[in-house]
């Protein structure tokens, strides 16, 4: 099997370059074992929220002369990152995603806890907020699916209400969902969403939190709707007629999911091929050190040709990097990966400080090839959270990193 591009993995990163390759005429593969990141997603894709020291960034553009120089974003270039942060929206347009947001000035978004993070990107199921202690609303009702454990009304109760908005929390009960709740373990947000989505329920749902409404001027509800249709959000907004809010649940994320679906189909429609459930087990290499060929658990004997390959396997999270007890590896090409000497410099007891493993990954070059005992291999880009350099958690730069290297990657094998 040949292809001008091979991606292994189709997470944010993988999907982003997949599709800016193919719609600029490459034949490409994506290789993909399974669930991405995206699978878990607040809903927003972040840049920048926090330099490496904790300090606050407002403007993440303008906080990149302050990264280490191992960061995708110094390595890749201030005007670069801009200029794909600037085209970032309107890529996702094309794609059918509404995101908005501006590279320039972070706004805040709702984690399902009720605490406020920086945010890029916002997917149009959800509010962005303009500052971290903007007021919501004056009177809020939260409302719950009934027995939804994974939406958490009080906890975001207390945080509306340290802003001043008065909150009455209240749930919804609908008959179709009476088999999911005999199983706690069923009532999660996708498969609540898929009920939602069926013969219009949602449309019930809305009914029933219309009539609840008093006199509050917002309700704020879990981002559990329209799981395959993005207009199913807008649609409830229109039946509720009030502001509606909705915040992202524990994961699964339903907004994430559909996101990634969204592009999968855009890539495919543009005629790429997407190979769900596949694992690259190996690559073979030319006497100068170029990939040319990769294994899978699937196609057995059958290798997978290609000019250019492109490793978008993500983090330890996504089995793109390999923990033993001493090493840190890559286990589908063995490229260099930087990581500290010594298991304990490698995380912090504490559970909620910064971790330091999650920074270890790729080293690049600043085309972003991957290196194989220092060397760079010329046809290797590696992508996204398997990139070295940034603390994706910490910093909340995992979107931007993945969106912004994916496309500076794609243009450079164009460039070829
Ligand atoms: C739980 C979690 C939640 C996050 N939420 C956010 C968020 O809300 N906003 C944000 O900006 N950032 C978030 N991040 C940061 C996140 O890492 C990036 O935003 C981004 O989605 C990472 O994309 P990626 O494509 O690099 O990697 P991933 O999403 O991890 O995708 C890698 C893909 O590669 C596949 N793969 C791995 N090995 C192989 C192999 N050998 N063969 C074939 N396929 C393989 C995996 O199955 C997976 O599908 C989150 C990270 C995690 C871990």
């Amino acid at each position: 099997m040949r292809f001008d591009t091979v991606i292994i993995g189709g997470g944010l990163a993988g999907l982003v370059c997949g599709i800016r390759l193919q719609k600029a005429g490459k034949k490409c593969a994506i290789i993909s074992a399974g669930q991405s990141a995206m699978h878990f997603s607040s809903g927003t894709f972040d840049l920048l929220g926090r330099l490496p020291d904790g300090t606050q960034v407002d403007n993440p553009i303008e906080a990149i002369a302050s990264l280490n120089k191992e960061h995708p974003y110094v390595i890749i270039g201030k005007d670069n990152v801009k200029k794909y942060a600037d085209e970032a929206p309107a890529f996702f347009k094309e794609c059918g995603i509404e995101v908005a947001g501006n590279a320039e000035k972070n706004s805040w978004r709702i984690t399902p806890t009720g605490e406020r993070k920086p945010a890029w990107l916002t997917l149009g199921d959800f509010t962005p907020l303009a500052s971290k202690d903007e007021k919501i609303g004056t009177k809020a009702l939260i409302v719950n699916i009934l027995g939804y454990l994974d939406f958490n009304t009080k906890f975001l109760a207390d945080s509306f209400e340290k802003q001043g908005t008065v909150c009455r929390i209240s749930s919804i009960k609908l008959e179709e969902m009476e088999r999911l709740r005999k199983n706690p373990s069923e009532m999660r947000a996708t498969n609540i969403a898929r009920v939602m989505d069926r013969d219009g329920i949602w449309e019930k749902a809305a009914a029933q939190v219309k009539e609840m409404i008093k006199d509050e001027d917002v309700v704020v509800l879990p981002a559990v709707f329209g799981l395959k249709d993005a207009s199913v959000v807008e649609k409830m907004r229109a039946a509720i007629g009030v502001k509606t809010i909705f915040v992202a649940t524990m994961p699964p994320s339903v907004p994430g999911i559909r996101s990634q679906m969204t592009l999968k189909a855009e890539f495919e429609k543009a005629g790429g091929r997407f190979l769900l459930g596949d694992t690259v087990t190996d690559a073979a290499f030319d006497e100068n050190g170029n990939v040319t060929s990769v294994g899978t658990v699937n196609f057995g004997d059958i290798r997978v040709y290609a000019d250019d390959f492109v490793l978008a396997t993500g983090s330890f999270f996504s089995k793109g990097l390999i923990a033993t007890p001493d090493n840190v590896v890559e286990p589908v090409f063995g490229v260099d990966i930087a990581f500290a000497e010594g298991r304990d410099k490698w995380f912090d007891r504490n559970f909620w400080k910064k971790q330091e493993y999650i920074s270890y990954g790729a080293e690049v070059t600043s085309e972003l090839n991957a290196q194989m005992k220092g060397q760079p291999v010329s046809n290797l880009y590696a992508i996204g959270s398997i990139l070295t350099g940034s603390n994706a958690l910490y910093e909340g730069c995992g979107g931007g990193t993945a969106i912004i290297s994916a496309l500076y990657a794609a243009d450079n094998i164009l460039k070829k």
